[in-house]
């Protein structure tokens, strides 16, 4: 299942993962394994990112949500290839240290982040063409659901169970009704439901 998407590729070409990766971990940035950056999360496997990536199908014009900054890894990839990415992070530190990096050091204008539970969405901003989620909720939040634009896709790991996640494309049919395909059985952190932690 190698990555094909000319684009995906090379964006990921394009971002060093090292930047975005703790000082002391950063000989193992190009390892392809996810990586802990701090208060129990991780940056995610580099294949996955390609995966999700290359499955949310961007074509340069879309409005981006994300669910999960983490560490902004994922998002920098996103801001090269869509046109506008709003994304949620729930830890404030991690989201402030995102920040340093995609709008201190690399100046991505069209990144836009926020603290907050993913769980709403952000919908001051929605309609979204594409939501890409990148922690596992036990469902797919309805408000991801009503935030996603007629015809759009969401990527989303779904499950209960750490060891039994499934990673899901739900595309957004142009009347309502929505159509799931399981893609990967994956393993993220799970989609927290509590309100913003900053310590
Ligand atoms: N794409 C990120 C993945 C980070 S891990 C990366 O590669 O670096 C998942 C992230 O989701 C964590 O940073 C975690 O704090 C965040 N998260 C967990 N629950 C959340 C919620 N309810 N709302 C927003 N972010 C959440």
């Amino acid at each position: 299942m190698g990555i094909r998407d000319e684009r995906t590729l090379g964006a990921m070409a394009q971002i060093p993962r090292q930047l975005f990766v703790p000082e002391e971990l950063r000989e193992l940035a190009d390892a392809d394994r996810p990586l802990p950056i701090g208060f129990g999360q991780t940056i995610s496997q580099p294949y996955i990112v390609a995966f999700m990536t290359e499955e949310l199908r961007l074509s340069g014009r879309e409005r981006v949500l994300e669910i999960g900054t983490g560490s902004g890894y994922q998002t920098a990839i996103l801001a090269l290839l869509a046109q506008e990415v709003y994304s949620v992070e729930i830890v404030e530190q991690l989201s402030m240290q995102a920040a340093e990096i995609l709008l201190g050091s690399m100046h991505l204008g069209n990144v836009h982040l926020r603290v907050g539970d993913g769980r709403s969405g952000w919908s001051e901003r929605a309609p979204f063409e594409r939501i890409i989620v990148t922690a596992a909720p036990a469902s797919i939040p309805e408000p991801l659901v009503e935030q996603l634009a007629p015809g759009g896709r969401m990527v989303i790991p779904v499950g209960p169970d750490p060891a039994v996640q499934q990673l899901l494309l739900y595309c957004a049919g142009s009347e309502g009704v929505g159509t799931m395909t399981e893609l990967l059985p994956v393993r993220f952190v799970p989609l927290r439901g509590d309100s913003p932690i900053t310590t």
